[in-house]
């Protein structure tokens, strides 16, 4: 089996299953591991991923980059693009996966109908068959056909370091200080500033 498969399988078991999304994040992932080399320490590498669609998981499964560590930030801009940066020298740069990657217009008809009124065994077949394709497509095609890359200049997001926490004067439950807001002299947590704000 070819890196870029093995690649894939690592990150099909830590995801849950195969899909052009997943192969699209460890296409990315198996090109920073080469620019930027495998991380060394572990938060020798951030990312700031602009998706949390599948393609994030093929990140976190093969980058060391991972939410509970800190070293992934996701930026809610709807986007299939990763910026990462090595702190050891700086070295950042941004991919972005090209659009013609990204949509396929028999397998968008054929979604759309298997969730209305289902698909016959022969369109079961071709939808599967169009997925694989799209797979080894994403992870097989030439670089330039599947993403873009940019250099970065700014500098990586500032680590995440722990925080003080309060207890929300209504709910009792503690909470990261940075996330509570204040109400008539009130310190609550979201939710409870929330419910406040529906009535
Ligand atoms: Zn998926
Ligand atoms: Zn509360």
């Amino acid at each position: 089996m070819s890196h870029i498969h093995e690649l894939m399988q690592k990150a099909v078991e830590f995801h849950g299953h195969s899909c052009p999304g997943l192969a699209l994040g460890v296409r990315v992932a198996s090109e920073v591991l080469k620019l930027l080399g495998p991380h060394a320490s572990d938060e020798q590498l951030v990312c700031v991923t602009e998706t949390d669609m599948c393609a994030v998981d093929g990140i976190q499964a093969l980058c060391g980059c991972t939410f509970g560590k800190g070293n992934l930030i996701h930026r809610d801009y709807g986007k299939m693009a990763f910026s990462f940066w090595r702190r050891s020298d700086g070295k950042a740069l941004r991919i972005l996966a090209r659009p013609a990657m990204e949509s396929d217009p028999v397998v968008s008809r054929l979604k759309q109908k298997q969730q209305t009124v289902g698909l016959n065994k022969d369109e079961a077949l071709l939808l599967d068959e169009k997925r694989q394709e799209r797979i080894n497509g994403i992870l097989e095609n030439p670089l330039e056909e599947v993403l873009l890359f940019e250099s970065l200049s700014s500098p990586p997001p500032s680590p995440t370091r722990s925080m003080p926490s309060l207890v929300c004067e209504r709910c009792q439950e503690s909470t990261m200080e940075s996330r509570t807001r204040r109400f008539m002299g009130q310190v609550l947590c979201i939710p409870c500033f929330e419910k406040l704000d529906a009535r």
